[in-house]
């Protein structure tokens, strides 16, 4: 399928077909020409497919080069950023060139801030490889990299020229990373579509066996959506918060545990805290947090805070991002009409309520 991110001038498709990166090459060649075509890949991605795609484009006769680094968050930093800066300037890569990310977030997220900064900025396509990738970082436009005092704390906004999604390469994706990527897919359903969440519920054994067509209706939905909050609200002044359900008490549990966890694990735990402080306030009915609950533990999500985390550590980073927002914390509840609201009216009662469980 393909959907438009409808951007003005900036507007860009996503294309969700399988078998799309054999066919990429000429594509490219034919509808985003470039001096160059610069790929960025981690190891892991690199060694999978980051070379095949190399030996594809110099097939086609274009000029095609393959930066890597080391696979991890570890290596989303500044530094990376200025290593692949001075390559590609070593390669010669001038105005006309075009970054192409290939990977998970990690990748999209370097390369995109990479293609933002290199020569005041380059084009570039983000070929999405992980799950979470494919529905949710790949588009969007945020960019950007970690700082030792924190996560995503340097960046930019940087729309990118098309992303190519080809949900064959979730085949190899370890299955750890495949469940941390459907947390943010049954988000996209509580904030936005029940009808969306009734799919996921009533083709769950499909989805997890990464039967085809139930992946590629996955994808292209959460695309949609995504497509559908950023064109409203690019910025995230308004309508873009709602993608933030589940992150608020989520980012607390996640750096409590020392990254321990993986994002979307901790988002599950996040989206059911949310859904509990919904049902104390009289917003939800106690059956629909049940049902939430049911069902990302059907997929293989937590949805209780690990018994050995420190339930002060988790308030003091709770806290320690009230300052970041500004003076109070904001949450986004799920409402009993299946819409959610953004607030800034949880208190601590609510809060300690459901850090206790
Ligand atoms: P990641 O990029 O590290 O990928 C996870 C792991 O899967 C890596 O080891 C990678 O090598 C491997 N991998 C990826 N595709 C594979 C494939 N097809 N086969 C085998 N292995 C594969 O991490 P991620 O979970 O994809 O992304 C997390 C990052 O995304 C975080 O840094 C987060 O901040 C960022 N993010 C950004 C946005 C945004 O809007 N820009 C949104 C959400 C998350
Ligand atoms: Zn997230």
């Amino acid at each position: 399928g393909i959907v438009q991110v409808g951007l003005g001038d900036r507007s860009y498709p996503i294309l969700v077909e399988h078998g799309r990166l054999r066919r990429l090459p000429a594509e490219l060649a034919q509808r985003y020409p470039a001096s160059s075509y610069c790929l960025v890949a981690d190891d892991t991605v690199a060694a999978r497919y980051g070379r095949e795609l190399l030996d594809g484009l110099r097939g086609c006769d274009l000029a095609a080069e393959l930066l890597t680094f080391p696979a991890g968050e570890q290596s989303k930093t500044i530094e990376t950023v200025g290593w692949l800066a001075s390559a590609a300037a070593r390669l010669g890569l001038d105005r006309r060139s075009m970054f192409i990310a290939l990977g998970g977030g990690v990748t999209g997220d370097l390369a995109g801030f990479l293609a933002s900064a290199y020569l005041r900025g380059v084009p570039f396509i983000q070929i999405p490889t992980s799950l979470l990738a494919q529905v949710d970082s790949s588009v969007g436009g945020k960019t950007g990299v970690d700082l030792p005092e924190g996560k995503n704390l340097f960046g930019s906004f940087y729309q990118p020229q098309a992303v190519f999604i080809d949900p064959q390469v979730l085949a190899t994706l370890p299955q750890q990373h495949y469940c941390n990527g459907l947390a943010e897919v049954i988000k996209y359903g509580v904030i936005r579509e029940p009808s969306f969440l009734a799919f996921l519920e009533r083709d769950r054994e499909r989805v997890l066996a990464r039967d085809e067509p139930a992946v590629e209706q996955v994808i292209t939905t959460c695309c949609r959506i995504k497509a559908e909050v950023v064109a409203a609200d690019e910025r995230e002044g308004g309508l873009r918060r709602i993608l933030n359900f589940g992150h608020t008490i989520g980012h607390a549990v996640e750096a409590a545990s020392r990254f321990e966890l993986l994002h979307g694990f901790a988002v599950a735990i996040g989206m059911v805290a949310a859904a509990r402080i919904s049902v104390r306030r009289s917003l939800l009915g106690a059956n629909k947090a049940e049902r939430l609950q049911q069902l990302l533990d059907r997929y293989g999500l937590p949805t209780e805070i690990p018994p050995h985390l420190d339930r002060g550590t988790i308030k003091s980073y709770l806290l320690s991002d009230k300052k970041r927002v500004g003076s109070s914390l904001f949450f986004v509840l799920p409402l009993d009409d299946g819409t959610v609201a953004i607030t800034d009216q949880v208190t601590t009662d609510d809060i300690d309520a459901v850090l206790a469980g």
